[in-house]
């Protein structure tokens, strides 16, 4: 077969003889250019015209009929929005087998970061959400870091058995699909992946050798993350694309930061101490007083406090407070779902508001740096 025509998707021989095999292509459509498989047509076919994504209940139930097989579950979570990407429930879903927690885009995190300690965080975390990991990976699907351990791992773990590959939108499970498959399976060139997030609830087959496949899965849309409640047109300026640049403010009580319009940090009551931002180079921070924020953003939100702009912000659900209490000595984050990370680094306690747009997940927890 090796000097017959081959596949410009994913360079497979093509055949058409056998509809379950590889290289597939029908009889009256090989006279194509571009010759594609039946495969690769399919993806590229459902990516084009999908703008539709499962809701969540589709979703679970697809996640349901996983805890029936006998397989490796791959979940991959961003780093950058860690709580806001983590499927909760997950292990009730995927039943006894076995979850490798892949964590990606780790080059978001500032150089110098010790790695071990984000993968205790990440373990901890995990566990504290109900979830039991056999593995726990720091990898990055944009530079290439962490995946011949991934492979390693993926092997091992496997068995012989299909993986599962799960994980919300935008957390880069296209690229680190698309990058473990053109490492690790036969075909000679990269596999059209797709993240599929069409109306039809297929999974992706793609095959690691004769018995077993990866089985890609749609994105589950959480709405609880920022990054689904702005304009797709923020997304570059609210995530960043470079490693974040931490921001470290002195603040007193009763002074207050604005995240352009999106969100906004109210040192309410403790002593002068520090906070530390970890947010988008591209957001603009705005330092005032408290007693003059809500005149401030009433005045000015969407011109001088932006992104967004003004007409966009009339689409967004509007800021809802969340008080959170720092008890002295707590080493914590006040963590924005899609947008970052306010760290505390006072020793004596304090009181804070964050106020983020109706919706989006707001939390306090363990200090991830
Ligand atoms: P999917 O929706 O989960 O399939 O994610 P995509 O693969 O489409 O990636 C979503 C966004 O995250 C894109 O803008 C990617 O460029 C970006 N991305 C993916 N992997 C990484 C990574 O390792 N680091 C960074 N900084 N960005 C990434």
């Amino acid at each position: 077969a090796a000097a017959g025509p081959r596949c410009a998707g994913c360079g497979i021989a093509v055949q058409a003889e056998n509809k379950g095999a590889l290289g597939y292509v029908p009889k009256a459509a090989l006279e194509r250019s571009p010759l594609v498989c039946q495969r690769c047509f399919r993806m590229k076919h459902y990516n084009e015209a999908s703008s539709v994504t499962p809701d969540q209940g589709e979703f679970l139930r697809l996640l349901n009929g996983v805890g029936g097989t006998d397989s490796l579950v791959v979940h991959i979570v961003d780093i950058y929005d860690f709580e806001g990407s983590l499927i909760g429930g997950l292990q009730r879903f995927v039943g006894a087998n076995p979850v490798v927690l892949v964590v990606n885009k780790i080059d978001l995190l500032p150089p110098g970061i010790n790695p071990n300690r984000i993968r205790n965080w990440v373990q901890q975390r995990a566990k504290e959400e109900g979830l039991r990991t056999v593995e726990v990976l720091l990898v990055s699907a944009k530079r290439g870091t962490g995946f011949e351990r991934l492979a390693e791992t993926l092997e091992s773990h496997r068995r012989g058995r299909d993986v599962y590959i799960v994980g919300a939108t935008n957390v880069g499970k296209s690229s680190l699909v698309n990058r473990l498959i053109s490492d690790y399976s036969d075909l000679d060139a990269e596999v059209t992946v797709s993240s599929y997030p069409g109306t039809t609830l297929d999974l992706i087959h793609i095959p690691l050798d004769d018995e077993a496949s990866v089985i890609d899965t749609p994105g589950i849309v959480y709405d609880t993350r920022l990054t689904e409640r702005v304009p797709k047109a923020y997304l570059d300026m609210i995530v960043p694309n470079k490693p974040v640049k931490p921001a470290t403010y002195q603040l007193d009580a009763e002074q207050t930061l604005y995240f352009g319009a999106l969100a906004r940090f109210d040192f309410v009551e403790g002593a002068h101490q520090s906070f530390t931002c970890y947010v988008s180079p591209s957001l603009t921070i705005h330092r005032t007083k408290l007693a003059r924020a809500d005149a401030l953003y009433a005045d000015h939100a969407g011109e001088l406090l932006q992104p967004p702009t003004k007409e966009d912000l009339a689409s967004m659900p509007p800021l809802t407070k969340h008080r959170f209490r720092i008890k002295p000595g707590e080493e914590v984050d006040l963590y924005i779902s899609g947008l970052g990370w306010i760290r505390a680094n006072g020793k004596s306690g304090a009181i804070v508001d964050v106020h983020a747009p109706k919706g989006v997940k707001t939390i306090m927890r363990p200090a991830l740096i």
